[in-house]
């Protein structure tokens, strides 16, 4: 592709990126990534080139350059297998923000302040002009939990949620009394996997807690209840969640 201008004012530097489509649906998600390499160059440059089969709209670097890689009117390949709330394609329909961090393989860190006020501010503006509901700013790990961990329960959505970006209540306090892990069955398993459901997780209702359900409370964990990941359901994880679903607009 050759340069285009950018679609918002906070860009720094176009480096268009060979991967993109036709999105067939306006995006009314907004997912976040981390780059999940060892160098901030060497992720642009793979979500640049022909090659590699991936791609996003925006970078966020360390410093808190943002780079638009694919205008926001076309579909950059960044979500990869996925669903929220009952659909599959999440690509078509979102807008992917890579964050640049050397992730859970090579250094996971916290996130630096300039960067995660790039992030807000990016994020705002992509919402106010998409009209995307606070509640569909997502991880990569929420849309596909079975593959991903990204951007990780070092980000920080606790900010993000003061700063108006994103949905999120204050956890529930842990207490370490016991929780429903994996390999249990029954009406309490079922509720669970009900409630994740109707938040927006993929996951089937069948009352086995199996490696799926595993997967997806690590998710929540990672977005939510981040002081542990751990997959265990325990009274923390779930009362976060029942607040979460109460705290959310009705639409
Ligand atoms: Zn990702």
């Amino acid at each position: 592709m050759t340069a285009f201008a950018p679609d918002s004012p906070l860009v720094d530097e176009v480096r268009p990126a060979a991967n993109h489509d036709e999105r067939g649906a306006e995006p009314d998600i907004l997912l976040l990534h981390y780059t999940g390499m060892e160098t901030a160059e060497g992720a642009v440059a793979r979500l640049c080139e022909e090659a590699s089969k991936v791609s996003c709209h925006y970078v966020v670097l360390e410093d808190g350059r943002v780079l638009q890689l694919v205008p926001e009117g076309l579909r950059a390949w960044h979500a990869g297998v996925s669903s929220w709330e009952g659909e599959t394609g999440v690509n078509a329909r979102s807008i992917g923000v890579e964050i640049v961090n050397p992730g859970h393989e090579f250094g996971y860190r916290d996130f630096p302040l300039p960067q995660v006020d790039a992030i807000i501010a990016l994020a705002r503006d992509i919402c106010a002009r998409w009209r995307i509901l606070p509640e569909r700013v997502l991880a990569h790990s929420d849309v596909a939990p079975q593959r991903k961990e990204d951007p990780g329960e070092k980000f920080p959505w606790d900010r993000l949620a003061a700063a108006g970006v994103g949905h999120w209540v204050a956890p529930t306090p842990i207490d370490d009394g016991g929780g429903l892990a994996e390999g249990e069955e029954g009406d309490p398993v079922e509720q669970l996997q009900t409630l994740l459901s109707l938040y927006g997780y993929g996951l089937e209702i069948d009352g086995r807690f199996g490696p799926v359900t595993a997967a997806v409370v690590r998710a929540f964990q990672r977005h939510f209840r981040p002081a542990r990941v751990d997959g265990v359901a325990d009274f923390s994880t779930c009362d976060t969640l029942r607040n979460l679903l109460a705290a959310r607009p009705e639409r």
